[in-house]
């Protein structure tokens, strides 16, 4: 169905990029995936590295947008902080003269912010998921509760299921940054979209990074790219996410997946007592579901 969606009115294609030259994008910025990271220390506030990283996050997020520029710009952004407590930026540093939507508690979280009117997203700073590997300080936005996510029978990070909020609002996702295994994991679900490969993971706590000037230049380069391939094609390219959609969730243990199924369109895995599925034909109420899900589940979560 996914073919089909340019015509579906639920659907609304995002503004044309060809109207006025002007691209507008949407960035979602982690953490984990930044050249250099591979600890959890180096990206929570208040620990001794954390300054210094996130630095280098501000660098990699900036080196986007400076390239994106470079493709016909000056273009618009607004980057939606989603690592964390979400305020991991310097709002004044920020390149573009980005908006900046930061803050916890966000109704559509790393989504938050991305209407209709935007021409394109870029996941800046991404991680591989909970199962996936070898990736650096891999989970599925909650480490304590989440096993493994599959959309539609394929294994799928934060990046895959943020999607589908991409899918609803008709938003492509052009441009992913990270290690070798979150651009692998977006590859199936937006086959068009660049990545930037900043370092290689050798497992959940080590990486072979690039040096951040040479990080910084690739994310430049394939922006650049991204935002060309899009004012050149006229519209941006679609998501391989057929609807009606299943999200297969593996919990960590059965009382996580019982209460999973407490929310509605949540049904238990007659086969497994770990695991749960979402099917909707709504993407965006299908990403709540699953939203409402880490939060009700926080509360038993260890
Ligand atoms: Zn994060």
């Amino acid at each position: 169905m996914s073919g089909d969606r340019n015509a579906d009115p639920r659907f609304p294609r995002g503004r044309h990029p060809e109207q006025d030259g002007r691209v507008k994008i949407f960035i979602s910025s982690d953490m984990e995936g930044t050249a250099g990271v591979v600890a959890w220390e180096q990206c929570r506030p208040g620990q001794q590295d954390y300054e210094h990283y996130r630095r280098l996050l501000q660098d990699e997020v900036n080196a986007a947008i400076d390239g994106a520029n470079q493709a016909g710009g000056p273009h618009e952004f607004l980057v939606n902080d989603s690592h964390g407590r979400m305020a991991n930026l310097f709002p004044d540093r920020l390149s573009g003269e980005a908006g900046y939507l930061s803050g916890r508690h966000k109704p559509l979280y790393m989504m938050q912010g991305l209407d209709e009117s935007f021409d394109a997203i870029f996941f800046l700073s991404y991680h591989g998921s909970a199962s996936a590997g070898p990736a650096t300080l891999s989970h599925t936005y909650n480490p304590a509760a989440i096993a493994e996510v599959r959309l539609n029978g394929r294994l799928a990070g934060e990046s895959g299921i943020n999607s589908l909020v991409a899918l609803g609002l008709g938003v492509p996702v052009v441009l992913v940054t990270g290690d070798q295994t979150t651009a692998a994991e977006l590859a199936p679900f937006w086959p068009e979209a660049r990545a930037a490969v900043v370092k290689q993971s050798v497992s959940r706590f080590a990486a072979e990074s690039l040096h951040p000037a040479r990080a910084t230049r690739l994310i430049a380069e394939r922006a650049r790219e991204a935002v060309a391939a899009l004012r050149g094609s006229g519209a941006g390219p679609a998501a391989r996410i057929e609807l009606p959609a299943t999200l297969t969730v593996r919990l960590r243990n059965p009382d996580l997946a019982e209460m999973a199924t407490w929310l509605e369109r949540v049904e238990p895995d007659p086969d497994d007592p770990t695991v749960v599925e979402l099917v909707d034909d709504d993407p965006i109420r299908l990403y709540r579901t699953f939203v409402t899900l880490i939060l009700l589940t926080r509360g038993i979560a260890e």
